[in-house]
């Protein structure tokens, strides 16, 4: 299947980014921000200064000699395009006219490739960021040098393909640089699913989700994509790997576990071996409406402990509720009360629908109220559609970002509360006008994550103002028990926090870990491990 490039300066496919804001949209914006959005222009490619250099000729020719020398880029648009992630502070970064991009891009063709770049990178004192979707939002795509000469981004789209599919176990290996949507494009020839749809689907990559544990919306059926790798491949600058030998082991502790999560800063996964299953017959949406967030939250939690077997279950509050309903145009709905939960039931015939009625029953049961389907039914259509509006939004002036955490049930309410004081002070600081909405994401017997959606009329420079919101959330998660990010990762934003999360003595082990996988630390500086930290 043919890809297509990312928007430099946005989300996703150009061609579907949106000039205008919904209607619906901006009345409730207008409502919330105090005035009515304005678009401004945008700044083109050719505009942007870069304002770290190029690569040396030495450099560059070291690396052409490894790759050959159309792998190794050095224009000035290929740069831009490599210079960070996906978050809204990355995007107004993109937006300003002067901004870091790494030295060069190198796009390895095999493992070997890559084998001989972190070699050449350590010799020459060059940190390397691999590049999978080039979707993450958390840093850890900046090209940070930290101590070195220059950085490189290795972009692995060319390590792509599925290389095996053994069907009689449900395993596939692909190459780590497969994006998504191509990755499930070639198992449904042969009947096979791998079931991660993150909302970041259209563009990341495999690897992408290794490195950073993603979350995918189906997680309730198919769990998170680090419970689907069986197996990895990886290459370090002291060696490569090969892990995952059997579907259980007490082979010692599972060191593919150490590579899941270690955002480019331990090595390269070059090679997924995952879980699939076959393409599900059935599929069946409902919704349900609950009087309020709590007993929605707790409808949940009776049907993730009873294990009725929902492939998405997810629950919006009342804010996120209204303003879903706004966006599809039903404004007078958005004025009425309650939560929302959409979910979804898949699998082989008859056996979904008995899922789903079990799954009704509690939901029933414990307060929720059948609703029509068919909001069940959009929230799926429209599923990857909100990081187009987010660019429509920033056009406008308007600050729209998400962030996430997770907890046990018991002290799901205490964390939200927590976050959303902490945004709602934060900004009210930041002199930002704003509305905080939130759901439930992912559900887990114990517990569950929350995914907040802040949008915020952010005066100045945008990313700066964040900055202590973010900050002070980030505080609130940890001193409320919260994980620093249930799918997001830890990148460069969150590594200040990781300590508090694992341990001074948790960190010195990873530390331990990269100093003999990374003599050099060429391997995406300050993402993971915080800078000062020896690492
Ligand atoms: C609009 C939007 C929605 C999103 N929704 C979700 C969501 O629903 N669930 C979710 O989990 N995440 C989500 N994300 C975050 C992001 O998509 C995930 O973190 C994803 O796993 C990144 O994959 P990628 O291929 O784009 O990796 P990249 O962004 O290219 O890289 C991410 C990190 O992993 C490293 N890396 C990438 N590939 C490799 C490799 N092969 N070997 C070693 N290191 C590597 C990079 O150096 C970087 O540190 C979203 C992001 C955006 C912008």
């Amino acid at each position: 299947m043919t890809e297509i490039d990312m928007r430099w300066d946005g989300w996703g496919d150009p061609s579907r980014a949106a000039e205008k804001l919904p209607a619906g949209v901006t009345l409730l914006l207008t409502a919330v921000l105090g005035h009515r959005p304005r678009r401004a222009e945008r700044l083109r490619l050719d505009d942007v200064e870069l304002t770290t250099p190029v690569l040396d000729a030495a450099d560059v020719a070291a690396l052409a000699a490894a790759v050959g020398p159309d792998d190794v880029r050095t224009d000035h648009d290929t740069r831009v395009r490599h210079a960070g992630g996906k978050s809204t502070p990355d995007l107004v970064r993109r937006r300003a006219r002067r901004q870091a991009a790494p030295g060069a891009v190198v796009l390895p063709g095999s493992e070997a490739d890559v084998a001989a770049v972190l070699r050449i990178a350590a010799e020459r004192g060059l940190a390397v960021v691999p590049f999978g979707g080039g979707t993450a939002v958390t840093g850890g795509l900046g090209p940070d040098a930290g101590d070195h000469r220059g950085a490189i981004s290795l972009d692995l789209r060319r390590l792509a393909g599925l290389e095996r599919l053994d069907e009689v176990s449900g395993e596939a290996t692909f190459r780590a640089g497969t994006r998504a949507p191509t990755a499930e494009a070639a198992l449904a020839e042969r009947g096979f699913e791998l079931g991660h749809f993150p909302q970041s689907f259209e563009f990341a990559s495999l690897g992408g989700f290794a490195a950073m544990r993603s979350s995918g919306q189906n997680s309730a059926g198919y769990g998170r994509f680090d419970a689907m790798v069986t197996g990895l491949r990886v290459v370090t600058p002291t060696g490569t790997l090969d892990l995952g030998r059997a579907p259980g082991s007490a082979a010692g502790p599972d060191l593919v576990r150490l590579f899941l999560g270690s955002e480019g800063a331990l090595g390269v996964i070059t090679r997924v071996r995952l879980r699939v299953h076959e393409t599900p017959a059935e599929r069946h949406f409902d919704a349900f409406t609950f009087p309020d967030f709590r007993t929605g939250a707790d409808a949940l939690r009776r049907v993730t402990q009873a294990g009725t077997g929902p492939t998405v279950i997810r629950l919006s509050d009342e804010a996120e509720t209204a303003v879903s309903l706004a966006q599809a145009g039903s404004i007078g709905k958005a004025l009425s009360k309650g939560c929302t939960a959409v979910v979804l039931h898949e699998g082989p015939a008859g056996v979904a629908r008995s899922r789903r009625d079990a799954t009704a029953a509690v939901l029933t049961a414990a307060g929720g109220r059948p609703a029509s389907r068919k909001l069940a039914e959009a929230w799926h259509r429209g599923r990857f559609g909100a990081p187009y509006l987010r660019d429509t939004l920033l056009e406008h002036g308007v600050f729209a970002e998400t962030l996430e955490t997770a907890t046990t049930w018991s002290e799901l309410h205490a964390l939200r509360t927590a976050v959303t004081e902490a945004l709602t002070t934060g900004l009210a600081d930041a002199g930002a006008r704003h509305r905080v909405l939130c759901h439930v994401s992912h559900v887990y017997p114990t517990g569950a994550s929350l995914y907040f959606t802040v949008v915020a009329g952010l005066p100045g420079d945008m990313a700066a103002a964040w900055e202590p919101v973010k900050a002070r959330v980030n505080d609130a998660i940890t001193a409320a028990g919260g994980t620093i990010s249930h799918h997001h990762g830890v990148g460069t934003d969150h590594a200040p926090w990781l300590e508090r999360e694992i341990g001074e003595h948790g960190l010195r082990i990873l530390r331990a870990v990269k100093k003999e996988l990374d003599p050099a630390g060429i391997m995406n500086p300050g993402t993971l491990l915080p800078v000062g930290s020896g690492a």
